[in-house]
């Protein structure tokens, strides 16, 4: 497991990076811009983050070295050139904070396969919802971009795949088809499901969540 990478998928940092932007009131503190949804902000790290510091909290999840910032800004931060690609799989129950947590890791020229919003990229359902009848049609893209990931195609830096994985054997499985490391977003049924009332999604998402706790084994 990627330490600096499953920092970001812990309840330390998913609380702490949460309270500040409720605190900076959907306004990102560089530019000034208000965004419509906390989503699309970003906890920064002034410092950058290492193997070596991440686990010192007076740098790691000390408020006074992280900026929240809208996506526009980040994306003027961590630039890499060059270099080996890297493939990060991220999994976990839905609610488990992936999204975010990769959001916060990623960076611009990344490829992030999100398998639930390609779904709904294609069928134009809200998430969660796989009409039956078009799965060969979504397996036959995401397979296109996995191939392209396996290949290392093109020119992007690293590669997420968000996926919920609950089973080991599937997952490893594709890790290693991949070349990739694996995240674990960390959290238990419990909190997935406070989340969710906390929330105002659909009370149907207890199901998922359910579903992905009954079939996961480590
Ligand atoms: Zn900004
Ligand atoms: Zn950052």
């Amino acid at each position: 497991m990627d330490i600096l990478h499953s920092f970001y998928c812990r309840k330390p940092w998913l609380d702490l990076s949460f309270n500040l932007k409720i605190a900076a009131k959907g306004k990102c503190q560089r530019c000034g811009t208000t965004v419509k949804d906390i989503k699309y902000l970003i906890g920064h790290h002034k410092i950058e983050l290492t193997e070596e510091n991440v686990n010192d909290p007076s740098i790691a999840l000390n408020p006074v070295h992280i900026e929240i910032i809208c996506l526009d800004c980040h994306n003027k931060e961590h630039r890499r050139f060059g270099g080996k690609k890297q493939v990060y799989i991220v999994y976990g129950s839905p609610l488990s904070g992936k999204n975010t947590a990769v959001r916060e890791m990623m960076q611009y020229g990344d490829i992030v396969l999100d398998i639930d919003a390609l779904w709904q990229a294609v069928t134009f359902q809200p998430a969660y919802i796989k009409p039956d009848n078009c799965k060969f049609n979504l397996f036959k893209l995401r397979d296109e971009m996995l191939d392209q990931i396996k290949t290392r195609y093109g020119n992007w830096y690293d590669a997420y795949i968000i996926g919920g994985y609950p089973e080991k054997y599937e997952r490893e499985r594709l890790a290693q088809m991949l070349g990739a490391e694996m995240i674990y977003c960390e959290s238990t049924r419990e909190e997935c499901l406070t989340r969710l009332h906390n929330s105002g999604r659909p009370k149907a998402w207890e199901n998922y969540i359910n579903d992905w706790w009954d079939k996961f084994n480590d």
